[in-house]
């Protein structure tokens, strides 16, 4: 199977901060997207914050005002998950969960057509476990991409062990296709990055807890001595404590509860308090 052409309709489940990127993404390759969320309104509240971002760089002169009206236009909200039926791609990214992500999966299996994809931005769920609730496995792959999606390059496609190779390659030549990087990978726990990640989030909360230095002084030394893009406790914040507390519970489950990937008590307060990051406008630092 080739790479899927621009008249192919893609779906985005889940219009958080992974969803309303990988809409972009796909909109700005030429895509029609329908983009769904359960939450009412937030559908329609990514695409609003894709205009924004965009908009900024069309009073640059970065882009031409035509191309982001077309790119708008190519994202449609849709209020019911039914109404993305005719799409050849879908892409959930929504909570970090297994059981909820296979209910979904088992709906759009109900409603989508047969030939579609089934693609889940998972950060850390085996793609294997998901599938195999499905009547069809082959067609769920792993599509995962890094935050935020639209600059972020990196792309692991995943494959379950029932994940049909075709409908990989598919997905990774789309991904390229997209101006993406894609690598491939197997459904081992964390995959690739997050696997390599999990240490550096968790020896950072180690030095924290036992008051080696504050999260400001250990991210500007991780950035400004270490080369690093960013620290931990801004990346952190970026990801979202929810979901990087999620994935490093379950990787942590994943390897039958090895103490290398034992989750931080400083994380899951701050996901207890709501201390979300950027998105709830508090994190290891506030973002009001
Ligand atoms: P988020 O909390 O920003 O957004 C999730 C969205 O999914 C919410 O808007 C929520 O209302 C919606 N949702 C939840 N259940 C739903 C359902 N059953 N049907 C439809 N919508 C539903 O989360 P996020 O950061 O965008 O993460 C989403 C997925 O992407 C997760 O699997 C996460 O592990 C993965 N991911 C996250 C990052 C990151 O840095 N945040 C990076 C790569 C992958």
């Amino acid at each position: 199977m080739p790479a899927l052409d621009t008249q192919t309709k893609v779906a985005v489940i889940g219009a958080g901060a992974m969803g309303a990127g990988i809409a972009q993404v796909a909109a700005q390759a030429g895509h029609h997207v329908f983009l769904h969320d359960q939450r009412e309104g937030a559908a329609e509240a990514g695409r609003d914050g894709i205009a924004k971002v965009l908009q900024r760089r069309v009073d640059k002169g970065k882009m031409d005002q035509q191309d982001l009206d077309a790119l708008l236009n190519r994202i449609q909200p849709v209020a019911d998950l039914s109404e993305v039926a005719e799409s050849g791609l879908v892409i959930e990214a929504i909570v970090e969960n297994l059981d909820i992500k296979r209910g979904l999966l088992a709906d759009l299996e109900a409603l989508c057509r047969e030939d579609a994809i089934l693609a889940t931005n998972t950060s850390s769920i085996s793609v294997t476990s998901l599938g195999a609730g499905m009547k069809h496995p082959g067609r769920l792959v792993g599509m995962h991409f890094f935050n935020p999606a639209p600059l972020m390059a990196l792309v692991e496609v995943v494959l379950g062990l029932a994940t049909d190779k075709a409908v990989a390659e598919t997905v990774y030549d789309t991904a390229a296709n997209w101006g993406k990087k894609p690598v491939y990978a197997t459904s081992t726990p964390g995959f690739i990055v997050n696997r390599v990640a999990r240490p550096f989030y968790a020896e950072s909360l180690r030095l924290v807890q036992e008051q080696a230095a504050d999260p400001a002084t250990l991210d500007a030394l991780m950035r400004e001595a270490g080369n690093f893009r960013m620290g931990a406790f801004e990346l952190t914040d970026l990801i979202g404590h929810d979901v990087n507390y999620a994935v490093t519970n379950s990787v942590f489950n994943a390897y039958y509860q090895d103490t290398r990937f034992l989750p931080s008590l400083v994380q899951q307060e701050l996901v207890s308090a709501g201390h979300l990051g950027r998105k709830s406008g508090q994190g290891f630092y506030s973002y009001q």
